[in-house]
């Protein structure tokens, strides 16, 4: 009866679970199924205990599959003890076991005669073992899980209607420690089918996330731990920086709170969960960046996974360059590189490259070369060199380059650089200027000694400044009294490195400030040194003569007067014509003083290191090209001398004469040659000869000069003898005044003076030649040596300068008066015939030579002027200028009556030896004059002896057949001078 209901009952069940298995649950991919007695066709052969409680039934599924179920309803009977024991279950990995029951439990209602012995429950249990045991069911070994209880049961009545349920429950088992386990139903009574058993644990199946890869990960044991797993980075992959990828495994299997990621590698770019090179001209440089991106300009790359690009060829990446920038180049050359000299100080400036190369980090550095005029000679400038702001790394276009050295040559070479001039191997590209420094004054004077300090005097020594530049010629002691209100200041120059300043105040505190003079002028002032003189001794007694606050205001008043009376002297000089005295002792120092603000200065080109540098700085370098020889016209001491033509491009082409260095000169002579150049070369007068240029890059070495048609004056008058008017003559000697007037401006002194060193053009226009330093005397065939040393011209040069070899220009002006009367006598020698030594003694005596003949007796007086014994009584220059101009203007002044020309104030020679006797004959005197050639004449006309000669008149030398003026001019003025001899030997005058 009972099993009848049983097996009824399992029919109504089995339908019941077809339709419920057609909706199963899918399988849950987090699931690791340990037991699913669904999935089982054969017998589950569980253990069933007592083998007359549950029983295992076979059914089909909706797919005609057969299933296993276990089924008991023992609901009749009381004390229903039914256990039912799964196989051993191993749990592997698994901490937390899920345990799915699906069952239909009848409602003990539904049934008929099961009350009290009906339940509507079983239990369930399982027990820990690591390995199988017996087929025994020992119930103390189990631990219960829970009382299972339908959410719903059915009924018979349901039947019809189709709604019997099939429940589901799930418990959790857990954490189990043993290697597996047993789960057992507890049946007490119930009418249940158990339709399938499934014991399954979760799982965090292995992902890939953020381009990391997570193992399988088994759950945690607690419901709510978190399994913490690190993640590994997918192939081409890393980790981001202090950012490794982590992700938990919930208890319910799921990846949850991912931390950190990987990312590609540089060269490498994501793509899904993978990482792909990046393809040819495409670079990632680091991992950071998400994308590959295209090479940037000027680079390239013909591989894949690249994380850079290369450079195409003259391109190049800095170190600092990221590899996304371009690649660049190094800057083109600076542009519109202008400079400025201020002595030794060189101001750059120039225009940013047209190509910064493709870079904003241009900068500009500056290479210093100093140079001789060889340009393989060029060396490295010196650690002294300033360079303001800097002389690299400039942000601006400009520089300031300092304490060059004076007259040195130097290549200034201006480069733009930026990030990658340094990797370029291309030739560098800069600006360039060559700059010669010019002539900077001297440095401070300031170590200044106190010597010695008495009640009157002060004595100070000093040392030389650090930076002569050039050679001091002396320096200025400045003074004043310290607490005198109108500082009223007092000077003292010095030759050397030490003054004694006199004429002081005992007890008295001076100021004093020293500053160095060279050709570039003065220095500037070294600090003030203050210095109390003694105290004089209390019973002096201090007369009016000696008082020094007189000698001072003296000394001061005169020094204010002398400053006033010199500069406005030197200005208002230049129009008046009476001569003024300057004072004995300071006429050189007041001239440089108190030189024409604006004139240029002369710089001896001895002050260079290198002569040949002067020589570039003042003459023009000519192309040879440019230069026609046509004849030789004189001989020079170093070759010689041509005439020829010069054609300079764009120009007309002009008749030069050109000076030749001869074949095998020594370096010395090439200098030498040269120095004439440098010194012509600062010359721009209508009165100086004027230098075209040079050639010293070519052979021969040449000095180009304008081409002066009749040569030199003395020769020129020689040839003209009497030709000119007494204006031409005077014309000439203003012109050669002027010339020597701008000269002694500059600050030149000739010192060789002289008509052979006057060249005359075709206008008759006289022009100052010759110039060098002491080799053109050297090199004058009239100097000769004297005893103070050196060769000197003697006859056109002027006592002092003869005596100790003081040259300046009152000793030209000397020479000048000798010349002017060369220019008036035609070309004759000064001191005709006498000896050298003759003519320093008669000079030393007061003699001096006598008016030419013909010459007006004021051109006359203006030479004694310049034969003044005492230099400063001569006349400067530029007073000559005037006198002559007007003279010029008054032509009337100039007119000499025929044979009434001024005698001499002084005669001659020496009364002890006059010279007339040493011509013994009429022919001696006549040779001595050059005027042998008319010896027939005299001889003709009776005149045989010098008494009769010395009382011929012009008519007499007229009718003698004396046609050419000059000639009876030569020959007058020798009878005179004649004359005058013998006057003073005998005491008596001779009518003329
Ligand atoms: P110097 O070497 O200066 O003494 O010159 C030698 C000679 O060459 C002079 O005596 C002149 O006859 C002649 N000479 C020099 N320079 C010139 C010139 N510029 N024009 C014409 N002849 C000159």
């Amino acid at each position: 009866m009972v099993s009848t209901s049983v097996l009824c009952l399992w029919t109504i069940f089995c339908l019941h679970l077809c339709c419920y298995v057609n909706t199963g649950i899918a399988q849950n991919s987090r699931e690791v199924i340990l037991l699913d007695s669904k999935a089982q066709q054969t017998e589950l052969e569980w253990i069933s205990s007592p083998s007359s409680g549950w029983e295992e039934i076979s059914g089909l599924d909706e797919n005609y599959t057969p299933i296993r179920t276990y089924q008991v309803c023992q609901v009749m009977e009381p004390n229903q003890n039914n256990w039912l024991r799964t196989n051993w279950i191993e749990k592997g990995d698994a901490q937390r076991i899920f345990v799915e029951l699906k069952f239909t439990l009848r409602d003990c209602n539904s049934l008929p005669g099961v009350v009290g012995t009906c339940k509507e429950t079983f239990n369930l249990y399982y027990q820990e073992t690591d390995t199988e045991v017996g087929r025994n069911i020992r119930e103390s070994h189990y631990v219960k899980i829970d009382t299972i209880a339908a959410d719903e049961s059915f009924t018979q009545g349901d039947l019809g209607e189709r709604k019997m349920k099939l429940n589901t429950e799930v418990r959790i088992i857990g954490p189990l420690s043993r290697r597996g386990f047993y789960l057992a139903f507890q049946d007490v009574g119930a009418c249940i089918a158990l339709v399938s058993v499934k014991v399954y644990y979760k799982k965090c199946w292995s992902i890939i996330e953020n381009l990391a890869t997570f193992p399988d990960t088994v759950t945690g044991s607690e419901f709510s731990s978190l399994v913490e797993v690190e993640g590994t980075c997918v192939s081409d992959a890393e980790e981001e920086a202090d950012n490794s990828p982590k992700m938990h495994c919930s208890a319910e299997g799921e990846w949850l709170v991912p931390i950190g990621k990987c990312i590609c590698k540089a060269g490498f770019h994501q793509k899904g969960d993978a990482c792909e090179p990046c393809g040819r001209g495409f670079y990632k440089s680091s991992s950071q960046d998400l994308q590959c991106s295209r090479c940037p300009a000027h680079s390239y790359n013909d591989r894949e996974g690249s994380w850079r690009c290369d450079c195409e060829d003259g391109y190049y990446r800095a170190l600092s360059d990221p590899p996304s920038v371009a690649c660049t180049r190094p800057p083109s050359a600076p542009q519109n590189l202008v400079y400025n000299i201020n002595q030794t100080t060189v101001s750059l400036e120039w225009s940013p490259p047209a190509d910064s190369g493709g870079r904003n980090d241009v900068t500009y550095r500056i290479i210093c070369r100093r140079c001789s005029w060889e340009p393989e000679e060029c060396v490295a400038c010196s650690g002294g060199v300033g360079y303001s702001p800097q002389q690299a790394g400039l942000v601006d276009t400009y520089v300031t380059i300092s304490d060059l050295l004076a007259h040195a040559n130097y290549t200034f070479e201006v480069e733009a650089v930026n990030g990658v001039s340094d990797l370029s191997r291309t030739q560098r590209l800069f600006a360039a200027v060559s700059i010669t420094t010019s002539q900077a004054a001297p440095s401070q004077v300031s170590e200044v000694i106190k010597e010695s300090v008495q009640q009157r005097s002060i004595q100070l020594s000093w040392l030389e400044p650090q930076q002569p530049n050039g050679v001091i010629t002396e320096y200025e002691i400045k003074y004043y009294e310290k607490d005198q209100k109108d500082r009223i200041y007092s000077t003292v120059k010095s030759k050397s490195t030490s003054a004694t300043v006199n004429n002081l105040k005992p007890s008295t505190a001076y100021v004093f400030q020293i500053r160095a003079f060279t050709a570039a002028g003065y220095g500037t002032f070294g600090p003030r040194l203050e210095v109390t003189t003694k105290e004089e001794p209390a019973a002096t007694i201090v007369s009016s003569e000696q008082n020094p606050v007189i000698i001072i205001a003296v000394v001061a008043v005169a020094g204010t007067i002398i400053l006033v009376f010199m500069v406005f002297g030197f200005i208002i000089g230049r129009r008046h014509c009476g001569y003024s005295k300057a004072d004995q002792e300071g006429d050189e120092e007041l001239y440089f003083q108190f030189k024409f603000p604006g004139t240029k200065t002369y710089i001896d080109p001895e002050t260079y290191e290198d002569p040949n540098r002067a020589v570039h700085q003042f003459a023009k370098e000519l192309d040879a090209s440019c230069i026609k020889i046509e004849r030789v016209i004189g001989a020079g001491e170093f070759g010689e001398v041509c005439s020829g033509r010069l054609k300079l491009p764009g120009k007309r082409d002009s008749p030069v004469a050109i000076k030749t260095l001869k074949v095998g000169y020594t370096e010395k002579q090439r200098r030498d040659f040269l120095c004439e150049a440098s010194i012509m070369g600062q010359f721009d007068h209508p009165n100086v000869v004027h230098l075209e240029g040079v050639v010293t890059r070519g052979k021969p070495v040449m000095i180009v000069i304008e081409y002066m048609e009749n040569g030199s004056l003395d020769g020129f008058l020689r040839k003209h003898d009497g030709q000119f008017t007494v204006i031409q003559l005077v014309g000439m000697l203003r012109g050669i005044a002027a010339g020597m007037r701008y000269l002694s401006d500059m600050g030149y002194v000739h010192r060789d003076l002289a008509a052979r060193n006057i060249l005359v053009n075709s206008n008759l226009v006289c022009k100052v030649s010759d110039f060098g330093l002491s080799r053109v005397i050297d090199d004058d065939p009239e100097a000769v040596y004297t005893t103070a040393g050196g060769k000197i011209p003697v006859r056109w040069t002027a006592t002092e300068a003869i005596q100790y070899r003081k040259f300046t220009s009152a000793s030209d002006v000397w020479s000048y008066g000798i010349v002017m009367w060369e220019v008036m006598s035609y070309g004759e020698r000064p001191y005709w015939d006498m000896s050298n030594q003759d003519v320093i003694k008669a000079i030393e005596e007061g003699y001096r030579l006598p008016a030419p003949m013909d010459c007006p007796p004021g051109l006359h007086q203006l030479m004694l002027d310049c034969w003044q014994k005492d230099r400063a009584d001569r006349p400067k220059f530029d007073q000559i200028v005037g006198i002559l101009d007007k003279m010029i203007r008054n032509p009337s002044t100039l007119k000499t009556p025929m044979g009434t020309c001024t005698r001499p104030i002084s005669p001659l020679l020496d009364q002890s030896t006059p010279d007339f006797t040493t011509f013994r004959s009429v022919g001696d005197w006549l040779e001595a004059i050059k005027m042998e050639r008319y010896k027939d004449n005299l001889t003709a006309a009776g005149y045989s002896s010098l008494e009769s000669v010395a009382r011929m008149t012009i008519e007499d030398v007229m009718s003698l057949g004396i046609t050419l003026v000059g000639h009876q001019k030569k020959i007058m003025s020798s009878i005179q001078t004649m004359r005058a001899q013998m006057l003073h030997l005998h005491g008596t005058g001779i009518q003329v």
